[in-house]
């Protein structure tokens, strides 16, 4: 704008009165010119005549310069205005802007800073400018260039990126940046707009949050544990008074026994109720989900009871879960405290149902309840930070959270399933632990099989007959060869699905026996379990039963003969 105007002002440079002047000048001279040329001599009257033109056409082509003049002034007063105007509109707007805006060169120095970088930072923001952008952050340089990194990977433009800045005199500051790259800060040159905002207030009202979440749901449990340390303590009360007076009608040991086991109780009620209080790190360690769930639901059992609410448990047998009990714990008292609520303030439904199981190698708990469900509109929300439907200061909207938070720590997830229509259902999904799986994939036993033709061949009387009493019992086909020879002769005479055949025979060695059984039929192979009541003859034996053996020790050999041949 300014440039226009003394481009403006070149066009004239004279002042319009030295058109008063310069024109009657110009005039006679032209004049005198024209007729010295023509031969005519320069007359008074000439003279007079062109002067007198001359001055009229000066005084109008002075006015008319002098208007314009007028003019542009008044132009250039007008566009100052405005100027200033906007420019004071912009620096208001920057000023009132809810964060601190730093504008950094290509090279990383500040250039511009807006005055909230005095209540941030606590430096004037004259001070600043020419300063570099490092200074600012508690990483220096390297998160500066950090920050830039992020924008320029990200297309230009990032939000909310943690940080911490170094006000002068204080500690690290928490701030959220938000960045844009500047493509042009006149001349070609790029440079980053910061824009910092300080959160420090924002995660200590947070970790209050929380905090109160802990408290709430530790106020709500106190009539559960005055409950549940009440009654052990009447019993330790009430026997230890009976020791006391020697009205008894037990032994005295059996009395303080059983006071100390009441005692045992009110321990594990105060370790529950200080693992939940405590904040810790996970650890995860074997636990008994069903146990774990029981000990919750007895937890809040005399809660449920008063507001009329049924409790039923559905177990299933589970192998050991790698959890953090006491974490777990919260979940679901989290999520049983929340079905109670639900039912409770929507008087609507009146019972819960947690159920344990299992799918493959996954672990389920569900807490389902017959309530009012959770609206279809709001049942993407449950889960966020801070959502909560009821009335304020009886929720924080972080239980649900919190629980998610701590299922995806211990590589599950927690799910909500039911629909509005049938109440709400909350899943528990974990990870059976891998050592357990592994164990089970070794444990596999096979379908035992049935209707086999067995043949049994051993020296020892008692032996075989024992066999032949356990394969009969399952359904089998037994044939009894009494040396190695006969039972090679029964292998001929009929070539049977399986043979138990002893290992030391003085007629035939049970490996000469099997080579030949092989050699006429080599099917056999895999199918022939040797025996032997000497444990180092199993070396190297794939199919090896061990003298003594138990019936089941018989019955799971076979099957896996049996097995090894089919795959
Ligand atoms: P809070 O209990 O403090 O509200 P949560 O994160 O535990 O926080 O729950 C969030 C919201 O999810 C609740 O306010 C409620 O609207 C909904 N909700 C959770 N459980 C149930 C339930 N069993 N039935 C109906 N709504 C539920």
């Amino acid at each position: 704008m300014v440039e226009t105007v003394s481009a403006r002002r070149n066009l004239y440079p004279a002042s319009p009165l030295h058109l008063v002047w310069v024109v009657p000048l110009c005039t006679l001279g032209l004049g005198a010119l024209v007729r010295t040329a023509a031969g005519e001599p320069v007359s008074l009257a000439f003279v007079l005549g062109g002067g007198g033109i001359g001055v009229l056409a000066g005084s109008t082509g002075a006015w008319i310069a002098g208007r314009i003049k007028e003019s542009l002034k008044k132009e250039l007063r007008t566009r100052s205005r405005e100027l200033k105007s906007s420019r004071d509109f912009l620096e208001k707007l920057i000023e009132s802007f809810p964060g601190v805006v730093i504008i950094v060169d290509g090279g990383g120095e500040v250039i511009y800073a807006s005055p909230a970088v005095g209540e941030l930072l606590r430096i004037d923001r004259e001070e600043l400018v020419g300063r570099s952008a490092g200074l600012i952050f508690s990483g220096g340089v390297t998160e500066f260039e950090t920050i830039v990194r992020r924008v320029e990977e990200r297309g230009g433009v990032v939000h909310d990126l943690s940080s911490e800045v170094l006000p002068a005199g204080r500690g690290a500051t928490p701030v959220e940046v938000s960045a844009r790259l500047l493509t042009d800060l006149g001349q070609g040159q790029e440079g980053t707009l910061l824009v910092l905002r300080d959160i420090s207030e924002r995660l200590l009202r947070e970790k209050r949050e929380v905090d109160g979440e802990r408290l709430r749901i530790l106020g709500e449990c106190v009539a559960g544990v005055a409950h549940e340390l009440n009654n052990p303590l009447t019993g330790v009360i009430g026997y230890l008074q009976l020791a006391g007076e020697e009205r008894l009608s037990r032994t005295l040991e059996d009395t303080l026994g059983k006071a100390g086991k009441e005692a045992s109780r009110m321990a594990q009620t105060i370790r529950t109720l200080l693992g939940f209080v405590r904040q810790r790190k996970p650890e995860r360690v074997p636990t008994d989900l069903n146990a774990l769930v029981e000990q919750v639901c007895e937890f809040l059992d005399h809660q449920l009871a008063v507001n009329d609410i049924a409790l039923t448990l559905e177990m299933t047998d589970l192998p050991r879960a790698m959890v953090d009990p006491n974490l777990l714990r919260q979940v679901m008292l989290n999520l049983v405290k929340n079905a109670q609520d639900a039912i409770r303030e929507s008087g609507v439904g009146s019972s819960i149902t947690v159920r344990t199981g299992r799918i493959g190698e996954t672990f389920l708990i569900e807490v389902i309840d017959d309530g009012p469900g959770v609206p279809t509109e709001i049942a993407d929300r449950v889960f966020e930070q801070f959502f909560t439907t009821k009335p304020s200061g009886r929720g924080t909207g972080l239980g649900l959270a919190i629980s998610r938070k701590i299922l995806e720590d211990h590589g599950g997830e927690l799910l909500l399933t039911h629909g509005e229509k049938c109440g709400a259902g909350f899943v528990l999904r974990l990870p059976v632990p891998e050592e357990e799986l592994i164990a089970e994939r070794e444990a596999a036993v096979p379908p035992r099989p049935v209707g086999l033709d067995i043949l049994v061949i051993d020296d020892e009387k008692g032996v075989r007959e024992y066999l032949a009493l356990v394969l009969e019992s399952e359904g089998h086909c037994v044939r009894i060869g009494a040396n190695g020879r006969q039972g090679l002769d029964l292998f001929e005479e009929r070539v049977p699905d399986l043979v138990f055949l002893d290992m030391k025979m003085p007629d035939l060695p049970g490996c000469t026996c099997r080579e030949r059984m092989i050699a006429s039929r080599p099917s056999m192979a895999g199918r022939i379990v040797m025996m032997s009541g000497d444990r180092i003859a199993e070396n190297g034996e794939e199919l090896f039963l061990g003298k003594p053996m138990s019936p089941d020790e018989i019955l799971d050999q076979a099957a896996r003969a049996m097995l090894v041949h089919v795959t």
